[in-house]
Formats: C-alpha cells, sequence, structure tokens
C-alpha cells in the first residue's frame, strides 16, 4: 500500500467502525486529525567527519485520556502519514486497555543497519534534542519500536534530562532495567499477544496441541509471542523475518532459532544443544508464500499493510493475529470476514507494550520498582479484561473483534470527550 494511503485507509476504518458502533460524529470527527505533529531535520556529524540530515517526526494524536504514549520507530520507509496512522492506533489501543494515555507515534527516515553504534548515538541524542520541548513525563512519553531498542531509549532520556537538569525517567519509558526501565517489558509485546491469544483458545475451544502457527517479523515481539506460544505446545511451521522465511512441517525450536539469529544475524532453522547448534531440515520460502500457508493461526509481526488488496484472496489461515500495528488493510477487513477468516486486531492483541509502558512510568512518578512477577500478574489482568470485554462484544452482538475492539475504545475516548460537555448540553438540550 502506498504510504498515502495508510493514513486514509486508517481513517475510513475508522469512520467505517464508528458509525456501526453509534459513536457520537463529533467524537470521530476529533479522531480524524492529529492534535500536533513536529516535523524536524537532525544534523547527525557521520564518523567520516561529513554532517548528513535526516527527517524526523513526532505525532501528537489525541490526548483525551491523558498524555499521549507511543513508540519513536527508525526506518527507511517511514513517512508522515504512516506516523499519523500509527498515532491514532496508539490512541485505540490506549483506551481498549483502559490506560490513562492517549497516542502518540514518533520516527526517523532511516536505516539504523548503515549507522555506526556511534552515529545512531549521535541520531537519538540529536532526536531528543529536536522533541525535548515536545515530549515529556505529562504531555507525550516515547518507547520503542521497530530498529529502536533500550539501549537508545536510555539515550533519548539522558538527553532529556541534560536540556533539563533534572532526572526525568518519566519522560520515555523501554529503558534499560539500570535507568529506571521495568522489568518485564522487553517481553511485553509478545507476552501480551500470547495472553490474548490464550484466552482466545479458552473462549472458542482452539486446541494448543493441534494448532499450527506462521509468524511473519521475528523481532522482539514475533520472537516472544512464537517462544510462549511454542511452550504451550502450539507447533511454530514457519517464520520469517525481512529477508525471507524458513518453513518446517514438524515445527521449529523457537530458542534455537532466536539464538542462532543472534549470533549469526540471519534466520537459520537449527536446533541447539547446549553450546552446539546444528542446522536442521527446512524449506526456504519467501514472505509471500508464509503469508498463504494453510495454519490456524497466522501471525503478521513485521510492518503494516502485510495484507492487502493483492493477496488477501490467498490467505488460507483460520485467524490472523496482529501483533504488528496495521498488517491487514482496511480495504479486506470484510473480504476476510466473508471468507470465514477470524481477524485479531492489533490495536488489542499487541496492547501489552505499552501496558508494561505504563508500569514502568507509574513506577518512575512513584519512585518504585516493581518485581516481574508483579509486572506480569498486572499485564494479565489487564490484557484478559480487555480481551473479555470485546470478546463479549463479539458473541452478544455478532461484531467482527476489530470492530469489537474499536467500539470498546471509541466509548472511553467519547465518554472523556462528552464529560467537558457535549453538543446537546451546549444547545441547553441537557443538563
Ligand atoms: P523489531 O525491529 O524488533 O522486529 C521487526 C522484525 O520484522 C524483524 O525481524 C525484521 O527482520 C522483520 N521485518 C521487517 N520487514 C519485514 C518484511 N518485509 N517481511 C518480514 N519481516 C520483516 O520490531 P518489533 O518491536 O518486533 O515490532 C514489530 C511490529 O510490532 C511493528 O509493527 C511494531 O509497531 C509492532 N509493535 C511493537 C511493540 C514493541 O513493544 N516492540 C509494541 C506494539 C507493537
Amino acid at each position: 500500500m502506498a504510504a498515502l494511503d495508510v493514513f486514509q485507509d486508517a481513517l475510513s476504518r475508522l469512520e467505517r467502525i464508528g458509525r456501526e458502533a453509534g459513536i457520537d460524529p463529533q467524537v470521530i470527527a476529533a479522531l480524524r486529525q492529529p492534535k500536533a505533529l513536529l516535523t524536524a531535520a537532525l544534523p547527525v556529524r557521520m564518523d567520516d567527519g561529513e554532517t548528513r540530515w535526516f527527517t524526523a517526526y513526532r505525532c501528537r494524536y489525541n490526548d483525551a485520556l491523558g498524555p499521549s504514549k507511543g513508540g519513536i520507530r527508525y526506518h527507511p520507509g517511514v513517512t508522515r502519514e504512516e506516523i499519523c496512522a500509527l498515532a491514532l492506533w496508539m490512541t485505540l489501543k490506549c483506551a481498549v486497555v483502559g490506560l490513562p494515555y492517549g497516542g502518540a507515534k514518533g520516527g526517523v527516515i532511516v536505516d539504523p543497519k548503515t549507522l555506526s553504534p556511534m552515529e545512531l548515538e549521535r541520531l537519538s541524542r540529536g532526536y531528543m534534542r529536536a522533541m525535548a520541548d515536545f515530549v515529556g513525563p505529562e504531555t507525550d512519553v516515547p518507547a520503542p519500536d521497530v530498529y529502536t531498542n533500550a539501549r537508545i531509549m536510555g539515550w533519548m532520556a539522558d538527553e532529556y534530562e541534560t536540556i533539563h537538569r533534572r532526572k526525568a525517567p518519566g519522560v520515555i519509558t523501554g529503558k534499560p532495567i539500570s535507568l529506571g526501565g521495568s522489568f518485564g517489558r522487553e517481553e511485553a509485546t509478545g507476552r501480551g499477544a500470547w495472553l490474548v491469544i490464550r484466552r482466545f483458545a479458552e473462549r472458542t475451544g482452539l486446541d494448543p496441541r493441534r494448532a499450527r502457527v506462521a509468524i511473519q517479523g521475528f523481532g522482539n515481539a514475533g520472537y516472544h509471542v512464537a517462544r510462549l506460544l511454542r511452550q504451550d505446545g502450539y507447533r511454530i511451521v514457519a517464520v520469517s523475518d525481512s529477508k525471507g522465511g524458513i518453513y518446517a512441517e514438524d515445527g521449529f525450536d523457537v530458542e534455537s532459532l532466536h539464538r542462532v539469529k543472534q549470533e549469526r544475524r540471519k534466520l537459520e532453522a537449527a536446533y541447539c544443544e547446549e553450546s552446539l547448534c546444528e542446522l536442521v531440515e527446512h524449506d526456504e520460502i519467501s514472505n509471500d508464500e508464509l503469508l498463504a500457508l494453510d495454519v490456524d493461526l497466522l501471525i503478521p509481526a513485521a510492518l503494516e499493510g502485510a495484507i492487502h488488496d493483492a493477496n488477501a484472496d490467498r490467505i488460507r489461515a483460520r485467524t490472523i493475529v496482529e501483533v504488528a500495528n496495521g498488517p491487514v488493510a482496511g480495504g479486506v477487513d470484510e473480504r476476510l470476514a466473508g471468507r470465514g477468516v477470524t481477524v485479531l486486531p492489533d490495536v488489542l492483541v499487541n496492547a501489552g507494550g505499552v501496558t508494561v509502558s505504563y508500569f514502568e512510568w507509574v513506577q518512575n512518578r512513584q519512585g518504585d520498582s516493581w518485581t516481574l512477577e508483579r509486572v506480569r500478574e498486572r499485564l494479565e489482568e489487564t490484557m484478559v479484561r480487555a480481551f473479555d470485554a470485546t470478546w463479549d462484544l463479539v458473541e452478544q452482538e455478532g461484531r467482527a473483534p476489530r470492530s469489537a475492539a474499536y467500539g470498546v475504545a471509541l466509548r472511553r475516548i467519547a465518554d472523556a470527550i462528552g464529560a467537558h460537555g457535549d453538543a446537546a448540553y451546549f444547545r441547553g438540550e441537557r443538563a
């Protein structure tokens, strides 16, 4: 999908679901554009002495429910429209799980794999210098996203504190533990998705020991969800990254795949015992072939727009679990539903990351540190409650899961906007 279309597509879907759910059009109007969007040009001194300029964005989409919250993405394909779409989805996501946050997103147009570690640090500190008056613990709180990580968050927090001449760990989440990060943040998105799948299996009778799974994207989110599903007995038959995929009918040992990917920077089908890893039999497949596999769960965990107009009819999975943000284009929702494919939506499935980010922010503001067990317990409570609220609507009203999750979110946002007074109140029609 063309980048420009991502935001339009997100808005069309929002309007359609808003109408179906009977949401006040004034609330949808409030969500049709970001509240504030900052574009910056970041000068970075490269290791060879030259200065290169990088375009950076930060979008604070909506803050009806609280300070805005959302990750920062480093990717050559970043566009302003993509950042706005992601920030809109963050607004809905925080509302689905009931966090006191609005939605935001940031990004830099860069291929971070081409930068040295020192160039990456200068870029990250430069990003925070440009955004230091636009973000803050009470206004807008960034976090990691695609190709950013805890170390980068640590650099950015440090830069913010240097500029403001005070400690402010709550300015950013997903930090290293030693700099005020939370236990459990790294695995949170994958764990949250796994909790959703577990509850979905309980409520629909899906048997993990008979279920086959394909996962597109084996980064932070993809790895952790694969690891936890494997522990439950799911067979992970296919995995891919940006360079392509691998398939084995008997399933992969996820920990071995991960270890080999960390060591060799490459996705290879392997089985490891102690210090020895051996390559195992497998087929190489393309990302398109992975998406078309006949599996019980198809988990897109890479980038938005993976399933679109041209490949939607080739999907044979029973259920798509949107671990990535926006992997299913808005225009194909109904076609998939018509073919009996259930789509568990991103705003619910991947909300574990922002939920533990919220826990990190709470700990920072209280000067506290929670145990991993406490983080996991509270995450489970939050995800199960959000899943059940969504699934109750699916069962009681026959709504598609995405429509139900958007319904839950939009009602919460509508209540917050309405608490200031709606049109009927100001016309004197209601007290
Ligand atoms: P990551 O950078 O750790 O991993 C991204 C993975 O996707 C890598 O394995 C990469 O090789 C792969 N990839 C990139 N392009 C691909 C392509 N065309 N085909 C197949 N694989 C491709 O990123 P992440 O944090 O795991 O994020 C993945 C998705 O999950 C994104 O959509 C992100 O917005 C979403 N998400 C992440 C978090 C989080 O906390 N990390 C939270 C919510 C949502």
